[in-house]
């Protein structure tokens, strides 16, 4: 099993390299974000829950959060290997993969983690929103909202991982090509 939990703030670039990623090595791609989204469209009570946290730039609390991302990888008895995509979020969401997936003996194989600066995030997240149609990438303070939750109980969980020895940095600045090839070398390694 290849697990890799792919890290990084708000539009450092996770989405488009675990597109890259699922095709290279055949992974099941868990985006919680998009589990999220996909809830909202579709009208659920998890969606209508989730919105009011997701609007605002907040996290959706941990105890839903942690349920569903087990749930969604239940439904894949048969994957080869997970990417998980904003997820774990909070080091107790860590601790509850760690747990879950040691059950499974299928533990975490590595976090990469796409570094991006500040204002480069924000460039891109607004650019983003041309597209992307998300109400939380157009709002400038819903953003800055997201980057300093980010640095308050995200970027903590590299630390968990960092104890563990699987940690590795990836400069999240290049080509989609670059990065891809920098994520796939930390991949080998
Ligand atoms: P981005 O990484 O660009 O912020 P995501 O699609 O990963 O976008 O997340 C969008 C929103 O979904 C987050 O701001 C948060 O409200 C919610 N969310 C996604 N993943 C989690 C998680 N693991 N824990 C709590 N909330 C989450």
């Amino acid at each position: 099993m290849l697990n890799i939990v792919l890290f990084g703030p708000p539009g450092a670039g996770k989405g488009t390299q675990s597109v890259h990623l699922v095709e290279s090595y055949g992974l099941i791609h868990l985006s919680t974000g998009d589990i999220f989204r996909a809830n909202i469209k579709g009208n659920t009570e998890l969606g209508q829950m989730a919105q009011s946290y997701m609007d605002k730039g907040q996290l959706v609390p941990d105890d839903v959060t942690i349920r569903m991302l087990e749930s969604e990888v239940n439904k894949h008895p048969e994957a080869k290997g997970f990417i998980f995509d904003g997820f774990p979020r909070t080091t107790a969401q860590a601790e509850a993969l760690d747990v879950f997936l040691d059950a499974r003996s299928t533990p975490v194989t590595c976090m990469l983690a796409l570094e991006v600066e500040e204002a480069e995030l924000k460039a891109r997240l607004l650019a983003r929103a041309e597209t992307s149609g998300r109400p939380d990438d157009s709002n400038p303070t819903v953003i800055q909202k997201r980057i300093d939750v980010y640095n308050a109980e995200t970027a903590p969980v590299a630390g968990h991982y960092a104890l563990q020895g699987k940690f590795t940095g990836i400069d999240g600045i290049g080509t989609i090509e670059e990065i891809l090839d920098r994520l796939k070398v930390a991949i080998a390694h």
